[in-house]
């Protein structure tokens, strides 16, 4: 199963990423994590360190793509899940977009994509242009993390429409959405309504999911040395447990940009 993780940036998409692989893996599943932000800090909690990049490695072998050896750029982390950073252009020149394209299609030509029970693709979803929705051309489920604020769903409509395009040419069914860093969830809940879909988990803020991945480990491995954690571990096993069970998708009915604003706008002074 291939599963693409979109949301805004520092939504908290890496983190959620990472501790559903764990999820997956402590499931028995072997689990692909690919890294596609710029950032390339994805596999972080996994790797322990930030791995060598695709476009690193490529650049080192002057774009002689068949130079590339898979454990050039895969690397085994953590429960034994297997890591990839697309990395990026440097700042200012090139398009981050395409590097994910090219990464995906190399990973492709070494048969990385069929060779794992789960894919995680996990990309910056701010804008889903060009290369940043190839991971949707092989995906079956895309998924966003969002939080209770206007920004983060601005950007997670966006996503939506985008995964219904792809839709239409591709198998890619919008699985719904995982509330992150928040107690509340109805502005979430009111939009996954409006876009026929639902909030598949809720992951609430908490400093020690915050300071495990900082300190380069999922909250899985964090709990090992500290019992008390091991509730936070608990949605997303729930999470990954539901995308297990290969849920039914509903076709989404993205709002146009105007619509999200009235329904957000709405709720918002209901609530005052
Ligand atoms: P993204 O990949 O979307 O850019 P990250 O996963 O890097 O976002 O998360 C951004 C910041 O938010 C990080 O410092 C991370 O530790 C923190 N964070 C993510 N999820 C949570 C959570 N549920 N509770 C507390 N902090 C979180
Ligand atoms: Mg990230």
């Amino acid at each position: 199963m291939k599963l693409v993780i979109y949301g805004k940036g520092g939504i908290g998409k890496s983190t959620t990423t990472s501790n559903l692989a764990v999820a997956f893996a402590r499931r028995k599943k072997s689990v692909l994590q690919i890294g596609c932000d710029p950032k390339h800090d994805s596999t972080f909690p996994i790797a322990h360190s930030l791995i060598p990049t695709a476009t690193e490695v490529l650049a080192e072998k002057d774009f002689n793509y068949d130079e590339v050896d898979k454990d050039d750029i895969i690397f085994t982390g953590y429960e034994g899940i297997a890591c990839v950073e697309a990395g990026g252009p440097a700042a200012g020149v090139g398009c981050a977009g395409y590097v994910v394209g090219e990464t995906i299609g190399l990973l492709s030509d070494l048969g990385a994509l069929t060779a794992y029970d789960i894919i995680l693709f996990d990309v910056l979803g701010d804008v889903v242009c060009g290369g940043f929705s190839v991971p949707l051309q092989h995906a079956d489920y895309a998924v966003i993390v969002a939080t209770n604020d206007f920004d983060s769903l601005f950007a997670a409509n966006r996503i939506a429409a985008a995964v219904a395009q792809k839709g239409k040419s591709y198998p890619v069914k919008f699985a719904g959405m995982i509330a992150n860093r928040c107690s509340k969830k109805d502005l979430i809940d009111a939009l996954s309504a409006r876009l026929d879909s639902k909030t598949i988990g809720l992951i609430e803020e908490n400093s020690s999911i915050r300071t495990s991945r900082l300190g380069g480990k999922t909250i899985f491995e964090a709990a090992e040395s500290d019992p008390a954690l091991v509730a936070l571990t608990m949605p997303y096993i729930e999470i990954a447990d539901y995308l297990l069970s290969n849920p039914a998708a509903q076709e989404t009915l993205p709002l146009s940009d105007r619509e999200v604003f009235s329904l957000l706008t709405e709720i918002e002074s209901a609530a005052k």
